[in-house]
């Protein structure tokens, strides 16, 4: 089950997470049943969506997304482990919405390229440089980490749109 914004365990950064830690392929494999349970609505889940605090996110592209999109360059899944961006492009406007806001999508402002310091599974370090909708993917679900939602880059006029909508998902 996807928590909502509703969730107060949304707004706690997750802790880092321990690469020796036992359940840790299990969790990755939790995020992406739940993803492919959803059949393409979404792209990304972070381990604090599934209630689990841990820096853990999967990216994942479906076919559904693979066959609409530029994925020139892009793996069809990124796991994210106490990922980092290291770097930012230049700011654009995107079309973005979230599996813990159902039925709210708005257009806020992402950067367009981003550099992310990931790490596998064995703790070993790698960089992921990356442009458009992979770059957004990233700067949201570690935003979700950083105990953040997209909502929070709502203007004022935003927020005053959505908020009904936001208010009434349960
Ligand atoms: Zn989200």
């Amino acid at each position: 089950m996807i928590l909502t914004i509703r969730n107060k365990s949304l707004r706690k950064t997750c802790e880092l997470v321990d690469f020796a830690d036992p359940t840790l392929p299990k969790l990755i494999e939790d995020l992406r049943n739940e993803l492919l349970a959803i059949n393409g609505r979404g792209i990304g889940i972070s381990a604090n969506q599934i209630g689990v605090n841990k820096q853990v996110s999967l990216i994942l592209f479906p076919d559904n997304w693979t066959s609409k999109i530029d994925i020139t360059g892009i793996k069809k899944e990124y796991v994210l482990i106490n990922p980092r961006i290291t770097n930012y492009g230049p700011k654009v406007k995107v079309d973005e919405g979230c599996l813990s806001v159902p039925g709210v999508f708005a257009i806020i402002e992402r950067s367009e390229s981003c550099e992310v310091l990931n790490h596998a599974l064995n703790g070993e370090e790698e960089i992921i440089s990356a442009k458009g909708i992979l770059a957004q993917a990233l700067q949201h679900e570690i935003d979700h980490l950083n105990a953040k939602l997209f909502t929070d880059y709502f203007s004022k006029a935003q927020q005053i749109i959505y908020e009904n909508k936001i208010r009434r998902i349960k």
